[in-house]
């Protein structure tokens, strides 16, 4: 589904006395991930994971590097063929709440998208029906639709998050830290859930988390990221039991 080529991204950020420096966030990635299949993104905090994310959501320019999708650029769209393919990759945060109106309902929030899209789901009988249908999809009941933020608990939170990104049917869904707010139990349920709308839609996953045993648990492949770069991936079984890199060693066995 997605091929990346030596991708790279620097920031301008301020070196005091009023100077300033380039930051390289991203610096020459490289990954693929397949039809239906979980790429784990792991590295510590400030390795570029979210940038990378941001990236491949067109939210960033990269400086450098190509980006394939079903073997067609994204960034050399434009118009309506550019809008198409937006609905295409979908990210679901850590709380979709938190940057949200807090008197926004559940079924507004979910059905966002449809009005940036709005030849795929015409009318209101059509976007009820959908969102019915997303309701269900991620275990709400269709009367969840008409509450607040606050009426739910932290993982149905992260359902009405869900919902909202495969409110378009979109081909890739990245995930940054999914379930790191949620207590253990409740991981379990969002988890289980990620992986049945994998087996039911055949969507792909990025999956980014500090959680190294969670990260184990649901990826097919990961990639270990430093400073920018991709210092190592391939299977997770792989990579987890038998790490080639100093770093990544020292990462596992930091994480209990
Ligand atoms: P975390 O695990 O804490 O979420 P991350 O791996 O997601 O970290 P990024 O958010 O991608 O890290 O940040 C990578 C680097 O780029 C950091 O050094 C960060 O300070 C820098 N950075 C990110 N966005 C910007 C920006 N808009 N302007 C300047 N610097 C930025
Ligand atoms: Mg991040």
């Amino acid at each position: 589904v997605l091929e990346v080529q030596d991708l790279s991204k620097s920031f301008n950020v301020s070196a005091g006395s009023g100077g300033s420096r380039k930051l390289k966030a991203l610096d020459g990635i490289s990954l693929s991930v397949g039809k239906g299949e979980t790429l784990g993104l792991v590295g510590e905090s400030g390795c570029g994971k979210s940038t990378l994310a941001r990236t491949l959501m067109m939210l960033e320019t990269p400086d450098s590097g190509t980006v394939r999708f079903d073997g067609q650029d994204p960034f050399a769209l434009k118009g309506k063929e550019l809008l198409a393919w937006r609905r295409r990759v979908q990210m679901v945060f850590q709380d979709p709440f938190a940057s949200l109106n807090a008197r926004m309902t559940a079924g507004a929030i979910i059905s966002e998208p449809f009005a940036t899209h709005k030849d795929l789901y015409r009318g209101t009988a059509a976007r009820t029906k959908r969102l019915n249908e997303l309701l269900d999809l991620v275990g709400l009941r269709t009367t969840d639709a008409h509450k607040t933020p606050q009426e739910f608990s932290g993982g149905q939170r992260q359902r009405i998050g869900i919902a909202r990104a495969l409110a378009l049917d979109p081909d890739l869904v990245i995930l940054d830290e999914p379930v790191s707010a949620l207590d253990l139990s409740v991981q379990a349920q969002v988890l289980n859930l990620l992986n049945e709308l994998q087996q039911q839609l055949g969507v792909s996953y990025i999956f980014i988390s500090h959680d190294l045993s969670v990260v184990r648990h649901v990826t097919d492949r990961v990639a270990v990221m430093y400073l920018g770069r991709i210092i190592e991936s391939g299977v997770t079984e792989d990579v987890f039991d038998r790490p080639l890199h100093p770093y990544t060693a020292a990462l596992m066995s930091a994480s209990p």
